[in-house]
């Protein structure tokens, strides 16, 4: 009993259908997410959409996957929407700090916040600024092959011939009309041949600290470009999974479309997978509205709107609750309930393991196995495999009450399995700091020695004894 990775389904953005998932190399996968300007402190919307890749990533590698997880930085060319600024130098100039240093400051935050929700690492993690040769080389071939041009140092995707030969707007299913009727609006670029066109490189002023050399003279990518040419030099031509918010779909993952059909003629990815926003009082959190709730707000208790702190894995199990394509509104009675939920989930390995195990059996562990990774196989779907989790909350408190049994292999089985989906897929364990583990550790030999010595075992509760006596730990049997 185990699942089988053809029966994994997954929705494609792309088709707007679930698919069977099938990888275009047989055992590995190749997963780009574009991952957050570091202008800002990540807020719970950014968290959420993060955490829900952990469990897509968590579960490919369980499927027995190699996964090569790659999800950038965007360090330069993310640009304000309606003035064209770059997002870091503006911050730079508000913090009066290096960009760089804005850079580092975010980056740290970043990692930081992510480490205390559990979440695992991507294998690469690359930056903008790292690969502006690679983004120029892609800058300069599709200059070439007719679908940008230059204007007065900067550089532009040129949207009109482009959709001569292909369609742009495959995800957001927008078409140029459209879009040209929306740029009007915006206050377009005089340089640009068309309103809608797309900034590939943007020349750089002298005050521009982020700036570098290229064949149209100092200046910095665009965003679009940099997901471009990075998921082209870590996963290749073609991929298997790109994901980001829903938010993203469209401009930004329609220009990636349309960079590399117009480069190599074909989309990167077989999979687009969109996470759906996190919402406060219903409205989209985000930097620009300042909505924004911070993660450690909520760890330490300080936002007002919230009576009281919330541990990270409440948070995690309460995203869980809501699959990744809903969106998924934040409140303190929700928060509230989520922990209450997670109480119950969270003391069930202890609960099976004091389980009195029978000689009958009539609890069909093969049957919630399968369930759980049903709900997982069924689009990630991580609520339905949180209701199996307190599904199983009720029977356990069944057999304590004896209305039903379970007997020592079956109980194995269904420890073994809590274990997979509770921990390594759903990662919901939590994260010690490195003094609760020692305090853990030394109550743990404590009781080891305690155990002993009520057994007479004097030989070893000396021993243990005097080994913490040696480190300066004093035991008193009282
Ligand atoms: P940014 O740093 O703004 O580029 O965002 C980083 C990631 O967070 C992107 O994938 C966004 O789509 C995602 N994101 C931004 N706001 C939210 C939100 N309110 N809920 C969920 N994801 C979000
Ligand atoms: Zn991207």
């Amino acid at each position: 009993m185990s699942s089988s990775n053809k029966d994994l389904k997954i929705y494609n953005s792309l088709t707007s259908q679930k698919e069977v998932f099938s990888s275009i190399n047989n055992k590995v996968v190749g997963m780009y997410v574009c991952g957050p300007t570091v202008y800002n402190t990540v807020h719970l919307g950014n968290c959420r959409t993060f955490i829900s890749f952990d469990l897509i990533f968590r579960y490919l590698k369980h499927l027995g996957y190699k996964v090569r997880y790659v999800r950038n930085i965007t360090d330069v060319g993310h640009l304000e929407e309606d003035t064209e600024e770059d997002k870091i130098s503006k911050r730079a100039a508000i913090e009066k700090l290096e960009p760089m240093e804005i850079v580092q400051k975010y980056t740290n935050d970043f990692r930081n916040v992510l480490g205390k929700f559990n979440l695992l690492n991507p294998d690469i993690e690359p930056t903008a600024t790292g690969h502006i040769i690679e983004q120029i080389e892609m800058i300069q071939k599709i200059i070439n092959n007719g679908f940008a041009y230059e204007k007065n140092g900067s550089v532009y995707f040129d949207l009109k011939e482009f959709t001569k030969k292909y369609k742009y707007g495959k995800l957001s299913n927008r078409n140029l009309d459209d879009i040209i009727n929306e740029s009007r609006l915006l206050q377009g670029s005089t340089e640009k041949k068309n309103p809608q066109d797309f900034a590939l490189w943007k020349k750089a002023s002298h005050k521009h600290i982020m700036k570098w050399q290229s064949p149209w003279g100092y200046g910095f990518p665009g965003w679009h470009i940099e997901c471009s040419a990075m998921g082209h030099k870590y996963l290749g031509k073609k991929f298997d999974i790109h994901g980001g918010g829903i938010d993203l779909k469209f401009p930004h993952h329609d220009c990636e479309i349309a960079q590399s059909e117009s480069v190599y003629g074909e989309n990167p990815a077989n999979y687009w997978i969109h996470t759906n926003m996190l919402t406060l009082n219903g409205k989209k959190m985000s930097k620009s509205i300042g909505n924004s709730v911070f993660p450690t707000e909520i760890f330490s208790g300080s936002n007002k709107a919230f009576s009281k702190r919330f541990n990270p894995m409440v948070l995690k199990f309460f995203m869980y609750q809501a699959h990744y394509r809903n969106t998924l509104d934040i409140s303190n009675d929700a928060l509230i309930a989520a922990e209450k939920g997670f109480e119950k989930i969270k003391t069930l390995i202890n609960e099976l393991n004091s389980l009195n195990e029978s000689k009958e059996n009539d609890f069909n562990v093969n049957e919630w196995v399968n369930d759980c990774y049903n709900a997982l196989n069924d689009d990630f779907n991580s609520p339905k495999l949180i209701a199996k989790l307190f599904n199983l909350n009720k029977i356990v408190l069944e057999i304590k009450n004896g209305k039903k049994n379970i007997d020592s292999k079956n109980l194995k089985i269904l420890k073994k399995y809590f274990l997979i989906f509770y921990s390594e897929i759903l990662g919901l364990y939590e994260v010690s700091s490195n003094q609760e583990k020692y305090d853990e550790i030394l109550n743990l030999l404590l009781e080891l020695r305690e155990k002993e010595r009520l057994n007479k075992n004097y030989k070893t509760s000396d021993y243990i004894r005097n080994r913490l006596s040696e480190l300066g730990i004093n035991v008193n049997d009282q």
